[in-house]
């Protein structure tokens, strides 16, 4: 081997090296635009108007709970303190396990909910 067919294998060496670094950047570009659209960033919220939320009585404000039609809620139960909540009891909106792919109010209820253990 010569010092050019050296040099040449230098440079694809480095040639793939730098297409690792960009993909590795891209995969986790990826992997971050994935993560925001879990969180919703707020445009994927439960509509109050959906089949689904009103035939479970959901509100976004759980105060207005219409408690002559869902008798099972408790003052004090909200999102927050559901098990179904997916995210902190700190964020506002968080994905429900009962509305797939939606966000919930953490001050909701519906009659799903099940206290949190
Ligand atoms: S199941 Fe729980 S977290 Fe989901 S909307 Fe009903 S009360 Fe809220």
């Amino acid at each position: 081997m010569n010092e050019d067919q050296i040099n040449a294998g230098r440079r694809g060496v480095l040639k793939l090296g730098s297409i690792a670094v960009v993909t590795i950047a891209m995969g986790s570009q990826a992997a971050h635009s994935l993560a925001q659209d879990k969180k919703g960033g707020g445009g994927n919220r439960v509509d109050e108007k959906d089949p689904t939320a009103q035939s479970l009585g959901y509100k976004h404000d759980a105060t207005k709970v219409d408690k002559a039609k869902f008798a099972s809620y408790q003052p004090g139960q909200t999102c927050a303190n559901c098990q179904q909540f997916q995210g902190k009891a700190t964020e506002a909106w968080a994905p429900c396990t009962i509305f797939a792919g939606k966000e919930v109010a953490n001050k909701g209820w519906c009659s799903a909910w099940v206290k949190k253990t």
